[in-house]
């Protein structure tokens, strides 16, 4: 199984979970004829409180087998434990996934990966329910670690307590960061799990496309409104046929020479200009450093409140009709502050250790 397409991005669609073989056979048969890759359906569902619907279990397994056969795609399972790793094998699933409230904890991605040791099974790790990188990327370390190597990781958000318009907060530079520490990695975003809505699922759709991800998944039900899971942001196959075909693929790598050589030398010039803030960031601190030998001589606190507020102030009133936001200003100036301060008292001890 290859996550990666060279035409678009990959998909995966299907109900959040299976109910009766009817739904999913005529979920499946919503799907036959759209660029779906990937036919999913949970059927052991984890569920915040107990007494709700939590899933059909293996038979629901046999459902999806004979829709996935029936419409000609691959079917993949979230599993959480060795005895769903079994059945979902035995059952003839070809991708598992692991989900959210299961990455977060190590000793059951142990569990999961020592299961599936000497296969090499696809498997898809959805990011942790808290924003940790570091805990998505042990979960992904762990199953390479007994060698599958059909990996990759499933965006889906995280909680947060601050009002959101999601149900899950998509903090991209997560996934960003997922990127850049392991390249080769495939991520697919889950928009269903991120918006909880219907609403949103086409814009944050667009704009994990836009950030070069490698696919989406998006739940699909014959009936959302009636979806014994979730009901709120699954969608019908026709809406879902709908949001695919409004996308905008994206081509990651410019094949257009000109456009490729256009780009090079925009990246170059971005290049350029980060060197140029590291020099005057380090020019500043120097002379932040000096600061810090004079108010030693005499006698001064490192921080000045008014003169912070006024660095602060002067800044604002500097960026403003400029295409800056206040808020990156402000963590920006906070980040040097913060640098200073502590170089300055490195300045302060140094000195005194000598004295
Ligand atoms: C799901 O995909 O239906 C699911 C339970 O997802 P998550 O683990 O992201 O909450
Ligand atoms: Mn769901």
């Amino acid at each position: 199984m290859d996550f990666r397409r060279k035409d678009r991005p990959f998909v995966i669609a299907g109900p959040c979970s299976a109910e009766t073989r009817e739904q999913v056979l005529e979920t499946a048969e919503g799907l036959k004829n759209l660029s779906v890759d990937l036919l999913r359906a949970g059927v052991w569902k984890p569920r915040t409180r107990p007494g709700n619907f939590e899933g059909v279990g293996e038979e629901g397994i046999e459902w999806l087998r004979e829709a996935g056969d029936k419409i000609g795609k691959p079917i993949s399972v979230e599993v959480a434990n060795t005895n769903h790793v079994e059945l979902a094998l035995k059952g003839g699933v070809d991708v598992l996934w692991i989900g959210a409230r299961t990455t977060v904890n190590p000793f059951m991605v142990q569990e999961i990966a020592d299961a599936l040791k000497g296969t090499d099974v696809p498997v898809l790790v959805k990011n942790p329910v808290n924003p940790d990188v570091e805990l998505w990327i042990g979960a992904i370390e762990r199953l390479q670690s007994v060698g599958l190597t059909k990996l990759g990781a499933i965006h889906r958000g995280f909680s947060t307590f601050q009002k959101s318009p999601f149900r899950n907060s998509p903090n991209w530079n997560i996934p960003i960061e997922l990127k850049r520490r392991m390249p080769d990695l495939p991520i697919i975003c889950d928009p269903s799990h991120i918006c909880g809505n219907r609403e949103l699922l086409a814009e944050v759709a667009q704009k994990a496309i836009d950030l070069n991800m490698d696919g989406l998944m998006l739940e699909t039900h014959r009936n959302p409104e009636k979806a014994w899971s979730d009901a709120s942001q699954q969608i019908t196959p026709m809406q879902l046929e709908t949001i695919l075909s409004e996308l905008v693929w994206r081509n990651p790598n410019a094949i257009d020479l000109e456009v490729q050589a256009k780009l090079e030398e925009l990246r170059a010039t971005i290049d350029g200009l980060d060197r140029d803030i590291l020099d005057l960031l380090i020019e500043r601190l120097s002379i932040s450093r000096n600061i810090g030998e004079y108010k030693r001589e005499h006698n001064i606190t490192i921080l000045q409140h008014q003169r912070w507020n006024e660095i602060l102030h002067d800044r604002e009133a500097y960026i403003q009709g400029k295409e800056l936001s206040q808020r990156f200003l402000y963590r920006f100036l906070e980040a040097i502050h913060e640098e200073s301060i502590q170089q300055q008292t490195l300045v302060m001890n140094t000195k005194k250790m000598k004295e």
